[in-house]
């Protein structure tokens, strides 16, 4: 068994010095674990492989993958967007990013050299060491080996984890593997990479999925999540909710992220439901929309680690494929999937409705006005569409547009 197996110089074999044997770890798409240890001049083994230089303490060089031009090393503010966060955790300090150096490749967990990869990477190394680098490189594309994970969750027919060669397309998974979004119901769009990551158009749907192609279209694979979203799901709305969540997990040590979050997430509330003010315009609330692609690049920019950097991403890649449906939640004050339940416009239908009154006692701004037994009517500019009459009428007789 020992001349099938491979020593530690070809799992961290130096970049440009093997050919396509450069690439030992697998990241998710923004420099993590992309590590490759240097030198085949250290000790021997007890089997005989030379031991790299880094492995007997020194300092472990990182790399990232540069499509088309091999590897280049990382510089020192990409490394920030390492867990180092995560280490500080183990340790029972506050999970917060530090600056560096020093790297945790020479102190980290405890001020032991330590390397941080995610759990899909980590699972690749046994099936590598038992078989080899070739057998690894038979699945997959030639720029990116291997199989990706991808866990599918939203509006389809069979949600969880799949896992497919690198290179396979989307259409494929979605259409092919999983069966496609529920009956009767139509594919919009699919979030890819978790609350960080890209929404991809269906235009998109069929380029061969790998970290350089979706790179090249302005996308991340991130966490490898996938989120399948139908015609009644809102673009505008979601990206919303995920902004919100950003701005929770944000530790709050940098002010981009911190306030970039916070105010990115009051502009996208305040498009998805009515203006609080008469006089706030649509072109007052065009230029938060301005603002919003200002302060991505900012946040971008200037933010301390991966999670202030990559925050702006579902905002940047809707308005590059999406743009229009936020054009009419501005300026038509209409949600497109009717999902957005403030910008709705509630009616009651006279012929179901039989003036029960629970209606008008139930809504907060007072909106419903009537005599009991006779139909009762909803004024307009007074309703702040909560969709309380909806959900509280027996009879079915409120409806909306
Ligand atoms: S970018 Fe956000 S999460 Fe990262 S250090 Fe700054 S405030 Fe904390
Ligand atoms: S709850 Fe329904 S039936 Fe009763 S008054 Fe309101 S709309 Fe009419
Ligand atoms: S949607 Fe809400 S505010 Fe509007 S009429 Fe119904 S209960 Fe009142």
């Amino acid at each position: 068994m020992a001349d099938k197996r491979i020593g530690l110089d070809n799992l961290s074999p130096s970049p440009g010095s093997r050919g396509k044997r450069k690439r030992v770890g697998r990241g998710h798409g923004s420099g993590h674990g992309k590590t490759s240890g240097r030198g085949h001049k250290g000790q021997k083994s007890r089997s005989g492989a030379s031991i790299p230089a880094w492995f007997e303490g020194g300092q472990m060089p990182l790399y990232r993958r540069v499509p088309k031009r091999g590897f280049k090393p990382i510089n020192r503010r990409e490394y920030q967007v390492v867990n180092v966060g995560l280490i500080a955790s183990l340790e029972g300090r506050r999970g917060m990013p530090s600056s560096k150096p020093p790297y945790p490749s020479t102190s980290g967990y405890q001020g032991r050299p330590t390397v941080v990869n995610n759990v899909e990477t980590l699972a690749n190394l046994p099936g590598i060491i038992r078989n080899g680098p070739e057998w690894f490189r038979e699945t997959g594309t030639e720029d990116c080996p291997g199989t990706k994970i991808f866990s599918i969750s939203g509006k389809v027919a069979l949600s969880g984890l799949v896992e497919v060669p690198m290179g396979t397309s989307f259409d494929t998974i979605i259409n092919k593997i999983i069966g496609g979004v529920r009956r009767g119901r139509k594919l919009k769009a699919l979030h890819v990479g978790g609350p960080s990551g890209c929404m991809v158009p269906l235009e998109l749907m069929d380029i061969p999925v790998t970290y350089e192609s979706l790179k090249e279209k302005g996308l991340l694979m991130g966490s490898g999540g996938l989120l399948v979203m139908d015609d009644r799901t809102c673009v505008v709305n979601t990206v919303s909710y995920f902004m919100e969540y950003m701005h929770r997990q944000s530790c709050g040590k940098c002010i981009p992220c911190r306030e970039g979050t916070r105010r990115m997430a009051e502009i996208l509330a305040s498009i998805t439901r009515k203006p609080a003010e008469e006089d706030q315009t649509a072109l007052e609330r065009f230029k938060g929309l301005m603002q919003l692609e200002t302060l991505a690049e900012v946040m971008k920019d200037t933010s301390l680690c991966g999670l202030g950097q990559n925050a702006p991403n579902p905002l940047s890649s809707t308005l590059k494929y999406f743009r229009e449906e936020y054009e009419e939640h501005l300026f038509d004050r209409h949600c497109p999937s009717n999902s957005c339940t403030e910008l709705r416009s509630w009616f009651i239908d006279v012929d179901l409705c039989t003036g029960c009154s629970i209606c008008a006692k139930r809504c907060p701004a007072e909106a419903i006005i009537g005599t009991a037994r006779h139909p009762y009517f909803i004024v307009q500019d007074k309703c702040i569409g909560c969709g309380i009459c909806y959900e509280v009428c027996k009879f079915s007789a409120v409806y909306y547009k």
